[in-house]
């Protein structure tokens, strides 16, 4: 049984990490990895969605990157 609540909450917390790095609420997919373990980790596989204060698009290339970036990682420009 406490096994079951340490994975949960391991695969949560790395679920919801990941998720909100690719502008994807952290909440949900929390929840999602604490209930179906390593399943949450398809959060990786899905493509990063801009989302205000968390990150936006890139004006050159139209990459999402993070929304403090000063230069985008994808094509080099100024992103600021
Ligand atoms: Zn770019």
């Amino acid at each position: 049984m406490t096994a079951i609540l340490f994975l949960g909450v391991f695969f949560g917390l790395i679920s919801s990490g990941i998720a909100y790095d690719r502008g994807r609420s952290a909440v949900f997919w929390f929840v999602f990895g604490f209930l179906f373990h390593i399943l949450g980790l398809i959060v990786i596989f899905l493509p990063r969605v801009a989302r205000a204060g968390v990150n936006r698009e890139c004006s050159n290339c139209k990459e999402i990157i993070k929304d403090k970036a000063r230069v985008c990682r994808y094509c080099g420009s100024s992103a600021s």
